[in-house]
């Protein structure tokens, strides 16, 4: 029987409640459909430092790599926010990203019509919307030197090389000739000289795709049409800190954040976890929503391990539960016929897949 090897990196706040419930329907939909799953656990974030001194411990990354793809919780929480920065959770997992090459970050934003009225847009603009952000994760801003910061000034640099957005380019159009053949390139080209080297760059690599159509949009409009007409949106390709903001904003116009799974993949290895964090206001009280953590295991099974026939039976006992009314708290005044606990969701999704 085919045997697949998963890192677990559950971390901390509602990270090892939402990780649990991910594994109990990974291993249900893997026994109905012939496979099966060993699980190594690795440390990350707050429990890291606490354990080892470093939010990052190398044998996270050394088991990372060597599996066959890693399933991540969440990392963070007020009892780090006063360390020094490099020894704080969230310098983990950029290093982490950093480490696994991990550059490019899939944010699917789908509407499920259950839950049509937890956004706070109106049902006719929102209902049918689905896009895929796929943000270049490892460069930009956020990484880019000089940085810095004295008494009286701070700096940052926003930096891209022609190989990096030609390797995210080549993502976005690939996805988009799965869908709906639609690319919209985000940048601010019309002030940035790293955007207009962006944008023209990929105008080179669209030349391969003369099947998928390409656009352009300065980000300042695109988070305007985000809200004003989402629908006209397939997928949207953007660099770092662009796609940070708009793929949240695109995460709302869904309702909950506790529903959107993502996966951020490279060459060596994808890295498949919820948009939300660590949730310390509800950690452990069994409340967290775990159909994030679900569709990120989901994600994995299509992405990462090619079990497109698996993956589409989870996403359909996740439209199941919230069809027949099941939901957390965080959904509760959204056409609940009952209220469930992070375990109970969990149970019910891997009950419909024995079935
Ligand atoms: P958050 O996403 O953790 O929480 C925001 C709000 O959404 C909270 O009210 C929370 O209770 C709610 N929420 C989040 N996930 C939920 C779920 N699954 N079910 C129900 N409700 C949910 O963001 P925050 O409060 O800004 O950050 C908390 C910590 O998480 C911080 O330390 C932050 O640095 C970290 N963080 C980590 C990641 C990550 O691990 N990738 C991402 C974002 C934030």
């Amino acid at each position: 029987m085919k045997n697949y090897k998963i890192t677990l990196i559950k971390g901390d706040g509602i990270g090892p409640e939402i990780i649990d419930e991910a594994v109990k329907v990974l291993d249900a939909v893997a026994s109905s459909s012939g496979f099966h799953f060993s699980y190594d656990e690795a440390l990350m974030g707050g429990i890291a430092y606490d354990i080892t001194g470093d939010p990052l411990p190398q044998e996270t990354i050394t088991k990372s790599l060597n599996s066959d793809a890693v399933l991540f919780g969440s990392i963070g929480g007020p009892q780090w926010d006063d360390l020094p920065r490099e020894k704080r959770p969230e310098s983990g997992l950029l290093r982490f990203r950093k480490e696994l090459g991990v550059y490019a970050n899939l944010r699917p934003a789908v509407v499920y019509d259950e839950l049509i009225n937890a956004s706070s847009l109106k049902p006719e603009i929102i209902k049918g919307v689905d896009i895929m952000v796929v943000r270049e994760l490892i460069g930009g801003i956020y990484f880019g030197e000089p940085k810095g910061r004295d008494e009286n000034k701070g700096w940052n640099t926003m930096v891209y090389s022609r190989e990096e957005i030609v390797r995210i380019a080549h993502q976005a159009f690939r996805i988009a000739q799965k869908r709906e053949k639609r690319v919209c390139s985000i940048d601010k080209a019309n002030v940035l000289d790293v955007s207009q080297l962006w944008r023209d760059t990929v105008i080179e690599v669209a030349k391969e795709y003369p099947d998928v159509e390409l656009t352009h949009m300065y980000v300042d409009n695109a988070a305007m049409q985000l809200v004003l007409n989402p629908k006209q949106f397939d997928v949207m390709l953007t660099g770092n800190i662009f796609g940070d903001i708009l793929s949240d904003e695109a995460s709302m116009l869904c309702g909950s954040i506790g529903l959107l799974p993502s996966a951020s993949v490279g060459e060596k290895i994808g890295v498949y976890e919820p948009i939300h964090g660590s949730a310390p206001d509800i950690a452990g009280q069994g409340i967290a929503n775990p159909i994030a953590t679900i569709a990120s295991a989901s994600m994995m099974l299509r992405y990462a391990l090619g079990e497109v026939e698996a993956a589409d039976k989870v996403d359909n006992s996740i439209k199941k539960v919230l069809s027949e009314g099941y939901r957390t708290g965080d959904l509760a005044q959204f056409d609940a016929k009952e209220v469930c606990s992070t375990s109970e969701i969990g149970s019910i999704i891997a009950n419909y897949l024995e079935r």
